[in-house]
């Protein structure tokens, strides 16, 4: 019933029927300067959506949880510097009306809540684009089973994410399911991007998992960077730095250029 590719616009921005687009910034919104800084530099590299957590799930309650309502205001203060649009987590039915008075232009879904359906038929409701991040332990069929709870609610805004899945190494923090962007091709109309961040969980492997994501055939990318990684609040071990970002992002636009996508 859907032959062509979903192409799904963030801010101006296409994710997508062979438009690229690169999502990076801290894991947590740490501060005004931190957020502002990094948004310059990912910027600066080619990145053209910021991240930033404002609400972290994080696996202990004693772990930072994130600046919540103060992290949306200082991601609108740092799009208001760059003019990116932002992508940042909704964990709670509850929060979506803070998403909405900071015009939030893209809601991350997380691997946690991949299978919150009350969270996704909310999401759906709205017209926002989502970014849906596949489950820690679930199959590619659930994946799009949860995308389409939110597309049956009536946003068709759906961008899928593969952010590695828990399987028996021990070595990284998750494997990288590269296979899953070919398959979830297959299976759907729906864009795929790839998160080599949360996949390798080591800043060292991000570049070597991030440009075996274009080459099979990925519509995009969410890398953590991080202007102090040591210091992070968050994540700081899969952290690149805007240096490191910048580097990857010189190898990974004569790749999409090989590939012939369009980085925008
Ligand atoms: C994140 O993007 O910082 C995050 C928590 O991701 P995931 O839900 O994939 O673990
Ligand atoms: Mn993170």
């Amino acid at each position: 019933f859907h032959p062509d590719d979903t192409i799904v616009d963030v801010g101006g921005h296409k994710i997508g029927g062979g438009y690229f687009a690169v999502m990076s910034g801290p894991c947590s919104v740490e501060s005004k300067e931190q957020i502002t800084y990094v948004a310059q530099r990912v910027q600066a590299a080619g990145a053209s959506i910021l991240r930033g957590g404002a609400f972290k799930p994080r696996t202990s309650p004693y772990s930072f949880q994130g600046l919540r309502a103060e992290g949306l205001e200082l991601l609108q203060e740092a799009r208001a510097v760059t003019g990116q649009p932002i992508v940042t987590e909704l964990m709670n039915n509850e929060h979506i009306h803070l998403f909405e008075d900071a015009h939030v232009d893209m809601i991350q879904i997380g691997a946690r809540n991949m299978q919150n359906f009350e969270l996704l038929k909310a999401v759906g409701r709205l017209k926002t684009p989502v970014l849906l991040k596949r489950g820690l332990s679930s199959t590619l069929e659930e994946l799009v089973m949860s995308a389409e709870y939110i597309m049956a609610e009536g946003n068709p805004n759906v961008v899928l994410c593969e952010r590695g899945i828990r399987t028996f190494e021990t070595s990284m923090r998750n494997t990288l399911d590269i296979s899953a962007v070919p398959m979830l091709k297959k299976m759907t109309h729906l864009p795929v991007v790839i998160d080599p961040s949360h996949a390798a969980g080591i800043a060292f492997m991000v570049p070597a998992l991030a440009q075996a994501a274009v080459a099979v055939g990925a519509d995009g990318l969410m890398i953590e960077t991080h202007n102090n990684p040591a210091k992070a609040k968050s994540d700081g071990a899969q952290s690149l730095t805007p240096d490191q970002f910048d580097a990857l992002m010189k190898v990974i636009k004569p790749e999409l250029e090989f590939f012939g996508k369009k980085l925008n």
